[in-house]
């Protein structure tokens, strides 16, 4: 959820689409049991849910019931899981912050600027040195409830190539920008093996306009401008299931009923770290939440349908597997239109045709009985060499414009 400005500076040009890429994710789905992978996008009259709007024709979002069977959105009673959104910008700052408070996060990174510069990409090594998890947030910070399939798959696998060549992992934890979300992304996620992340608690970080400016550039209710001592009150309050009626279009304990919105004793923030102002707002809110007794958890550890699955996808899944062997830059050939049996078989092992419909074996994440990955936190960070790191012979899709950070 963010005004429009706040986020124009991540339009970059969409990444290409590369057919083989989108074979390759429908090979692993099941059309016949869950046909949404080939509908359209939802209608651009439809946000998809950012702005807490009610379910399109082929799904919901966030804050709506639907929630509950398919994303990670809470977590148990006491739990908090920490999450910064649009990094690696300031991640140094965050981790800093993190460290001298003795709390974990997960982190949803943006692929294109993960490439944006060294500093960047050393970010990525440097998370995921210390323990943190790592997450999945598109390449362009595009609303992918609005994209065709075939652009929502480059998103994800650009987005996933841009970590893996740093940290030769796949994450598998994944927040929609916006926090968008419909069925058919929902069920492109899941062919992948990845699971979708949303929030019960929005700090309103990344809405604070400086200086303050009245709607529609700054959040305005009531008559007043979101400014950082109001943002650290209302999460204050979010944190203590306040209903708070200045930001009444955030979750509330107390709007059950009305939304169809959960009831919950755990909590999932979410902040951004991409401006000092961000930085400002966490710096408040992580020792008032750590000093609440709350227990400082990563996402995964809050995923129910999931239970025990670790940050990163099991090396000899098929979707890392295909990530592996994805040379960049691009060929003509990964332009061209793919046709015939795709692919023989990526990983050496099993035919993908009659496969699980997810990449690590579950049998399906919509009845919650996915089978368990390696249990605990997935991250050790010495063992495995990093592959390609930054060695130049990697090419993204140009970036275009600047963004303003
Ligand atoms: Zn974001």
């Amino acid at each position: 959820m963010a005004t429009p400005d706040t986020y124009a500076s991540y339009r970059v040009p969409e990444p290409p689409v590369v057919p083989k890429w989108t074979a390759f994710v429908k090979s692993l789905s099941n059309e016949t049991e869950y046909p949404w992978i080939n509908v359209a996008p939802s209608p651009s009259t439809n946000d998809g849910g950012a702005t807490g709007g009610a379910a399109n024709g082929v799904g919901a979002a966030w804050g709506t019931v639907a929630n509950a069977a398919t994303e990670v959105f809470s977590c148990p009673t006491g739990f908090w899981a920490l999450s910064f959104d649009d990094g690696p910008v300031l991640t140094d700052q965050a981790m800093a912050l993190l460290k001298t408070n003795g709390v974990v996060g997960t982190f949803f990174l943006i692929g294109s600027n993960v490439v944006n510069n060294a500093t960047h990409a050393k970010f990525v090594q440097d998370l995921y040195n210390a323990g943190h998890q790592i997450a999945l947030h598109t390449w362009t910070h595009r609303q992918i409830s609005l994209q065709s399939t075939d652009e929502v798959i480059s998103e994800l696998i650009f987005n996933i190539l841009s970590i893996y060549n740093v940290i030769g992992k796949v994450p598998r934890y994944f927040r929609p920008p916006y926090s968008a979300i419909d069925d058919r992304v929902r069920y492109i996620l899941h062919s992948m093996g990845l699971r979708p992340v949303i929030w019960n608690i929005e700090t309103l970080d990344a809405e604070i306009v400086t200086p303050p400016q009245q709607a529609p550039f700054g959040i305005d209710i009531a008559g007043q401008n979101l400014t950082v001592p109001l943002s650290i009150q209302h999460t204050e309050n979010s944190f203590n299931q306040k209903y708070d009626p200045r930001w009444n279009y955030f979750p509330s304990s107390t709007q059950i009923g009305t939304t169809g919105r959960y009831t919950y004793d755990g909590f999932i923030s979410l902040e951004h770290e991409t401006t000092n102002t961000e930085i400002q707002v966490a710096q408040a809110i992580v020792p008032f939440a750590f000093q609440s007794g709350l227990k400082s958890v990563y996402v995964n550890e809050c995923d129910q349908i999931l239970p025990n699955a670790s940050f990163y996808l099991d090396d000899n899944s098929l979707l890392v597997q295909f990530i592996k062997n994805i040379n960049l830059p691009l060929t003509d050939a990964d332009y061209a239109a793919f046709s015939g049996f795709f692919p023989a078989n990526p990983a050496g092992g099993s035919s993908i045709n009659g496969a699980p419909t997810t990449t690590d074996g579950s049998s399906s994440v919509f009845s919650g009985s996915g089978s368990k990955s390696s249990s605990g936190s997935g991250s050790s960070p010495t063992s495995f060499t990093t592959p390609t790191a930054n060695s130049g012979s990697v090419h993204y899709p140009s970036e275009g414009k600047k963004r303003k950070q």
